[in-house]
Parts: C-alpha cells; structure tokens; sequence
C-alpha cells in the first residue's frame, strides 16, 4: 500500500507526496528519490525519470515482474511508470498537497461569507497554479 505516500529525498531536506495507481507497486519500486539539491549529475535514462530539478530512481526490473504477474504489457520504463501513474506525484508536483492544504485555509474564511465566491476562488487560485506548474514545465502538468 502507498496510497498518500510522503517520501523525503536522499538528502532529506525536501519532500514528495506520492501516489500509488491500483496500489500495484510497492512503494520501495521507487529506489531512491532526489530532490533538486540532491540530484545526481548524470540521469541514467534505463531507470531515472528526471521532471524540474526532481528525480525518480524506480527498480525497472521489479516493476517488470510486477507488471508481467498483472497482466499489463508495457515496458516497465521509468517514463511509462511515472506517466501511467503507476508510482509519481500525487497531483502535479511534489508540492501540490501541501499548496492545496494552503490554499484551502487561506480561502476558508469565505465559506461563511460568501460561498459561490469561495468555490469560484478556489477553482480559479488552482487553475492558475495549475498553469504556473505547466509554464515551470513540470513533466504532469503538461498533460493538463
Ligand atoms: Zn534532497
């Protein structure tokens, strides 16, 4: 199970939420996670997975045989890992859970006020980080 997953980075200063799709991998596919003070200087495309200064170190081959046992037939490259969703961000970015958490508190004292304002804040605040992540080029949000 890693539904809802925080990971430190190997330096430990920075942090992820993680998502788990299906729980079909265990969380120690994702061997080493490094944030952009941490990163290594060389990407070994076979198994990292390089997305705005982050990177995502997965065990390919474990994954393989966890994708074999269930049936999918894609290649277990770190690419289709992350993009399938399978072990990547939970939301956009790493950040993401703590940003909603902000903006949620930040924009509660709404609810009581005025609520159809609140909810359209809410909706219009995200759709602009949303696109703030796409412009930074965050791997996710390019998708959106
Ligand atoms: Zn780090």
């Amino acid at each position: 199970m890693c539904m809802n997953l925080r990971r430190f980075c190997s330096c430990g200063r920075n942090s992820a939420y993680l998502s788990c799709r299906d729980n079909l991998l265990p969380a120690e596919i994702l061997v080493n996670l490094f944030c952009p003070e941490c990163r290594p200087g060389r990407i070994r495309d076979d198994a990292m997975l390089p997305d705005c200064g982050w990177v995502l170190e997965y065990d390919v081959d474990r994954a393989q045989a966890y994708f074999s046992a269930r049936g999918i037939r894609s290649r277990a490259t770190p690419a289709f890992i992350f993009d399938a969703g399978y072990l990547s961000w939970q939301g956009l970015a790493p950040g993401d859970q703590e940003v909603n958490t902000r903006l949620h508190q930040r924009l509660a004292p709404l609810i009581e006020q005025d609520l159809a304002l609140y909810l359209k804040s809410l909706r219009s605040e995200w759709v602009a980080h949303v696109a703030r992540l796409k412009a930074a080029g965050w791997r996710k949000a390019q998708a959106t």
